[in-house]
Parts: C-alpha cells; structure tokens; sequence
C-alpha cells in the first residue's frame, strides 16, 4: 500500500481504525455493529431491509479512489491534511477471493475486541461471528475496481447478500455488472448540473452525462434500486423538480433522503451546521413524495433517513 499512497495517509486512517485488505481493500466497524451488539439497537437497513447489523461487514474494494471529491464525503480526499496523491491513478488490482477472504479475517479481528465485554450480547456475539452481509460502500467508488462483478458473485458463493454503492459515474461497468448485487445503490447528490459539480466535484469528463446514463439503466436491473440522496442543509436540498425528473428516469424501487453526518474528514469542509436534522429531512422527503409518484413507507428517526418507494413495504432479506 505504501507504494500506492503516501504512509502518512496510511496512518491517518489506521488512526480512524480502518483495517487494510491487500493493496487498495479496507473493512472499517460500522457504528451500528458496536450499538447492536451492546444495546441492542440495530441500524435502519436492518429495520428496512431486514439484513442482521451485527452480520454485516462494512468494507471497500477502492479505499484510495473516486471519480468524485463529494463536499459531504468522509473519507480522506487528496490534499486534505496536505496529503496527496493521484486518485484516478489505478493499482493493479487484487483478485476478488484475496478481498473477500480479507475482509471476513478483518471483521472478525474488529469482532475479538467484543469477546471478553460483559456487555455484550452473547448470542448475537456467536452470531457475528459467522457474517452474513456486506455493505460494499466504505468510501471511494467500487465500479472503478476491475473486477467489482466477481467480488459480488464471491460473497454471494459464500451465502452472503450484497448491497453496492455507487455515484453512478460507470455506467458501462454497470452494464456489464456479471452478477448484480441483492440490492443496487446509485448516489444522486444533486437535482441538476450545477448543483452536482459544486457539491460532488467531478473529476472526470461528461460525469453528470454518466451519472443520467446509469439512471437510465437502472430499470434493467432484476435486483431492487435505490436512488440515495445524501442531503446537506444549504447545498442540495432545493430544486425538487429536478429530482423527480431523475428519479421518474430511474424508476428505482426506493428513494432514500439521508441526512449528511458530520464525521470522518468530512469535517475538514463542511461545518456542524450543514447537517439537517431530521424535521427538515422529512419534509425534505415528503416534497420529493409530492413531486413524484413515491410514498413515504418508512423512516428512522436516529439516522435521519426516510424510505419511499411505490411498494407498500420494503422487500426484506434477513430472516425476522
Ligand atoms: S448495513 Fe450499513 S449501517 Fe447497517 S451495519 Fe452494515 S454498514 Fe452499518
Ligand atoms: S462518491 Fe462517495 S466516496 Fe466518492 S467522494 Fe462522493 S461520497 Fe466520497
């Protein structure tokens, strides 16, 4: 990695506890994995989705890359705490098996700091030991790894279910996908041409042009959509009509207005204030409801998160 990357950046996010897998991987602990298995509050996904928190493993196949500088992101962007590097020059890739092989050695390293905490819940402890689910969507942009449809298709071989996150910038690797994920994220961080260059920082050509290539996919898809909306008080959450216009392009199977958090490097450009709270995230999502032929079917207070969809209920994948 040290190759890759200056070992300063490498320090800065061993410091935030992300855990390296091979050359250019990482799995970090989600919040949510320490709240279940300690006070038995799971995170939304499982609440909407029925996927097991404490079965998930939260990791990235492209820790360094991006075809994005999104204001919002909390993972480290070349330039901030003056480190630099190129990050549209790509490595040579790891195989998928060595990823997911690592990525299942570091969650249950993350898991061992559970073992001897007399708070923790024992059988759902067994169970974590034994993941079940993998949140492809860490930091960076997964289509840029070569093989992002292999490593779908090896975590599926070994029983689990995927969701992938993408900005939508490759819509050629999404075509191409060999096997789609048991559910598929596109970032929609902005309801027009304008607004995406300022808040999401291309740093490629025709990228906006990309990003409505991929809405125009999505119907393909056998597998459910989901058009994320990472919401930042004062910089996306105007112009509504533009996002319907988007979302009745896509035709995705969910919406999913989330509020910006105010974490990780993200805090280096955005300030404690652009974080919407969550009265303004439901009106947010009810005038998007409005606009458009979607319902608001579900919500979760504590991330700030609303679900619509035109389902009555989210499809679930997690036995109850
Ligand atoms: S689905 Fe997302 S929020 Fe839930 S445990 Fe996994 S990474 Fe965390
Ligand atoms: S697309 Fe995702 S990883 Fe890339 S800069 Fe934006 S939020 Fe960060």
């Amino acid at each position: 990695m040290e190759n890759l990357v200056p070992t300063s950046l490498i320090q800065a996010l061993e410091r935030q506890r992300y855990h390296f897998v091979g050359r250019h991987s990482a799995v970090k602990r989600c919040r949510w994995l320490y709240e279940t298995l300690i006070h038995g509050r799971p995170c939304y996904k499982q609440k909407f989705y029925g996927i097991k928190t404490h079965q998930c493993i939260q990791m990235t196949p492209a820790l360094f890359y991006c075809t994005q500088r999104c204001l919002f992101c909390w993972r480290a962007q070349s330039g901030d705490l003056r480190i630099t590097w190129d990050e549209m020059k790509l490595p040579m890739w790891d195989n998928p098996e060595t990823i997911v092989e690592g990525s299942i050695k570091a969650q249950l390293r993350i898991l061992s700091g559970y073992k001897g905490n007399t708070e923790t819940n024992q059988q759902k402890f067994k169970e974590a030991l034994t993941p079940r689910h993998v949140a492809i969507s860490l930091t960076g942009e997964p289509t840029l790894y070569q093989h992002v449809g292999e490593l779908v298709q090896a975590f599926h071989e070994r029983g689990f279910t995927t969701f992938l996150v993408s900005n939508g910038t490759a819509p050629s690797v999404l075509a191409k996908l060999n096997e789609e994920p048991t559910q598929l994220y596109i970032s929609v961080c902005a309801p027009d041409e304008e607004t995406y260059n300022h808040v999401c920082q291309p740093q490629i050509p025709k990228a906006w042009e990309k990003l409505k290539e991929t809405l125009e996919l999505l119907p393909s898809f056998k597998c459910p959509t989901v058009i994320r909306i990472t919401s930042v008080r004062g910089l996306n959450m105007e112009n509504i009509e533009g996002y319907a216009k988007l979302i009745e392009r896509a035709n995705p199977t969910y919406i999913e207005p989330k509020a910006y958090m105010h974490v990780g490097f993200s805090r280096l450009r955005l300030g404690y204030e652009s974080m919407p709270d969550y009265q303004e995230i439901r009106e947010f999502a009810g005038q998007i409801a409005k606009e458009t032929s979607y319902n608001v079917i579900d919500e979760s207070r504590e991330s700030r998160v609303v679900l619509l969809s035109r389902l009555g209920k989210p499809i679930r994948f997690g036995a109850d």
